[in-house]
């Protein structure tokens, strides 16, 4: 994700902060692991979780989230589902080591060929700086910033549209968008992804423990290329 001179974000988080009920709910849940490296308070990171959740919500898919404080340990667990995701939110001498340019604000982590993608990285310091920078609540474009990623690792790399949620620069427009609740996925993308949450519950009720997918599928759209560290412009 990368942000236009006028554009910004910011968030943060704590506990399990949604838990969902029902049947027809547990089919489109996708588990959210919040690994808080950047120390972002917890009333940021709330506010920006519940904005995430409410961006997936409006295509149909609930987010439950669940604050890991610091530590990293359970992205590399071997027992985690396809339906559980991580987003690291990174200090900026952790984010200077991915993109030393100010400008891209997060990344999703590309995985081997018969993985589901299942980790983003969010630049903290430089989406509140930019939030800031706009006047804006950090925390709001945090949730966005969070969103948009999350976004990637269902829709794939190539995800970016000219418009809405998946534009890869944000400029006044989307910002403002975010701000009022207006920057969302679009039909076409809320579809996508909710195959691809179906395809990863399946997935995870097969192999439990497993992010493997069957030999036979990918979690990429036919003949969308391998997702890339830094997708879009740098
Ligand atoms: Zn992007």
């Amino acid at each position: 994700m990368v942000v236009g001179s006028r554009v910004l974000l910011a968030a943060g988080a704590a506990c399990v902060l949604g838990l969902f009920s029902g049947r027809a709910a547990a089919e489109k849940v996708i588990k959210v692991h919040v690994c808080n490296l950047a120390d972002v308070p917890a009333p940021i990171l709330a506010k920006a979780i519940k904005e995430a959740r409410r961006v997936f919500a409006t295509a149909e898919i609930t987010l439950t989230f669940r604050d890991r404080g610091p530590s990293q340990k359970f992205i590399f667990d071997p027992h985690k589902a396809p339906t559980d995701l991580f987003v690291r939110i990174l200090p900026e001498s952790l984010s200077a080591r991915f993109s030393k340019d100010r400008t891209v604000l997060g990344f999703a982590q590309p995985v081997g060929e018969r993985e589901f993608p299942y980790v983003v990285s969010i630049f903290y310091a430089r989406v509140w700086a930019r939030a800031k920078e706009a006047g804006l609540n950090p925390a709001i474009i945090l949730g966005h910033v969070i969103a948009h990623e999350l976004g990637h690792l269902l829709l794939g790399a190539e995800a970016h549209s000219l418009r809405g949620m998946m534009r890869c620069r944000w400029f006044a427009d989307e910002l403002t968008a975010a701000v009022q609740g207006r920057l969302l996925f679009r039909p076409e993308e809320a579809e996508r992804m909710q195959a691809q949450v179906a395809e990863r519950v399946t997935a995870a009720r097969a192999k439990p423990t497993r992010t493997l997918l069957p030999a036979a599928t990918t979690n990429r759209p036919a003949g969308a290329p391998p997702v890339s560290l830094f997708h879009g412009e740098r």
